[in-house]
């Protein structure tokens, strides 16, 4: 499958992940993953699945699903393919825009992290992300990994959509997208009879961003 085919298919989870499952090739974005992080099959095999127990919103899932088959567009993969006159980052404006300098190494993004970290201090939930938890979602089955993993996916669709949008990551921004969420999650948990669930998961960091109940 080319990457401009892929970088076309605006949606389609489903149809995707089920050719490449059908192919019992390694993926190729696997095996350009493993350059960087060497997982093993199992490591792999759990990132895959993690993200189907974590969220049923479609547009989250094949947000990550991009990412882990490394088919999201950055500047480094636009410019490789003559979409793009520069690879370099639009945020930092030094290095190549990978996905994992955008999300993990590049220090507009380590800022916005350490911002929120302590804009969160005091939640019950420890947030210490690491590279590998951040940008595949923390599949360790620890309590609180739906939790680690929704967060992660959340920061990363933010700094994915200021990259389009040119604009300065900042944690105001964030904290209105993560309020937001949390007012939809809110509505569903409760049109669901589930608002206990939401509060286990959410309530500490609903508190903190002032959400009105
Ligand atoms: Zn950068």
């Amino acid at each position: 499958m080319s990457i401009q085919c892929i970088i076309k298919h605006k949606k389609g989870v489903k149809g995707i992940y089920n050719i490449l499952k059908q192919n019992t090739d390694i993926p190729s974005g696997q095996t350009k993953w493993n350059r960087i992080f060497n997982l093993d099959e199992k490591q792999w095999s759990n990132i895959y699945k993690h993200i189907f127990n974590t969220t049923k919103n479609s547009d989250l899932l094949w947000f990550q699903f991009r990412i882990n088959h490394s088919i999201l567009p950055t500047g480094e993969i636009l410019h490789k393919i003559g979409l793009s006159q520069t690879n370099v980052c639009t945020f930092c404006k030094t290095d190549i825009e990978s996905l994992q300098h955008v999300f993990w190494e590049c220090q507009k993004t380590k800022n916005l992290l350490q911002d929120f970290i302590n804009e969160m201090q005091g939640v019950e939930i420890t947030l210490n992300f690491d590279k590998v938890s951040f940008i595949f979602g923390e599949y360790s089955g620890s309590k609180n990994s739906k939790v680690v993993t929704l967060l992660a996916l959340l920061l990363k669709r933010y700094i994915y959509t200021s990259l389009n949008l040119k604009s300065e990551l900042t944690l105001q921004g964030f904290k209105a997208v993560f309020k937001q969420f949390l007012c939809v999650e809110r509505l569903i948990a409760l049109k669901n009879n589930r608002l206990q669930n939401f509060n286990n998961m959410w309530q500490d960091f609903a508190m903190k961003l002032s959400l009105e109940y």
